[in-house]
């Protein structure tokens, strides 16, 4: 009974509150969110973006088996050269808005995850799947879109293989505190040629091929691409630090 009457002295006080209030009361002013000068053609990178890749080279990259980025630039696009390895940034990141373009090769007698599979790994250790999506089923959970080996996209937003697809994706990284235990998982938004695929999923760990996902404390780190046999082409790479 205690607890019923307390409650309601609690909304009749908010009530009154609010009541009491001027609209002023719940607008804010600063701090002011700086201008960033959107890009006249659609998916160009804005005025703050750090631009990985812009057509011409890879100097921003190096190679995830040592030394200098192994992969060729051909008509403005990184042509992935299968058995160099993958290839990671030179700077590390960690929360982040990144658009990232991939066009699958040639088809030719591949089939599921070995056609056109690569990766977009996140912190180099949580993989957005890289997949030719056309007409080339696989497990779900690891078809173009997903989480590899944790959550489908929620719809197929493929194209046609030999078209461009055009990732955007939002990433919030896990924050580890004192001996490195998880204080918050990481959390992506995923939108694919524009339709929105993975909606504020909630990652259980990393995204291993065999076994279950974990969690493995770890601070800013390059963001990294898979070289998994097949000659993937990707363009237009930028990213935002949020
Ligand atoms: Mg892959």
């Amino acid at each position: 009974m205690k607890k019923i009457i307390l409650l309601a002295a609690v909304l009749v006080s908010a009530v009154s509150i609010n009541a009491q209030m001027k609209p002023q009361s719940t607008e804010w002013y600063y701090p002011q969110p700086p201008k960033v000068t959107p890009a006249t053609t659609l998916n160009q990178p804005p005025s703050d973006a750090i631009v990985l890749f812009d057509g011409k080279d890879l100097s921003k990259w190096v190679s995830t088996n040592g030394g200098e980025a192994k992969w060729n630039v051909v008509d403005g696009a990184i042509v992935i050269v299968p058995g160099t390895g993958g290839i990671a940034t030179k700077e590390y990141f960690g929360d982040c808005q990144l658009h990232i373009e991939f066009k699958s090769p040639a088809p030719e007698n591949y089939h599921g995850q070995n056609r056109g599979n690569s990766g977009i790994f996140l912190q180099s250790t949580y993989e957005v799947q890289v997949l030719d999506g056309d007409n080339n089923p696989t497990y779900v959970n690891g078809m173009v879109g997903s989480i590899y080996k944790q959550q489908a996209p929620a719809v197929d937003a493929y194209t046609k293989n030999g078209q461009w697809q055009v990732y955007d994706i939002y990433w919030k990284a896990p924050v580890f505190g004192t001996g490195g235990k998880l204080e918050s998982p990481a959390m992506i938004t995923v939108v694919l040629n524009g339709i929105l695929i993975q909606n504020n999923y909630i990652l259980k760990g990393d995204t291993p091929y065999i076994g279950f996902p974990k969690y493995e404390a770890h601070g800013r780190l390059p963001l990294m691409l898979q070289d998994h046999g097949t000659g993937v082409a990707f363009r237009n790479i930028w990213i935002r630090n949020l």
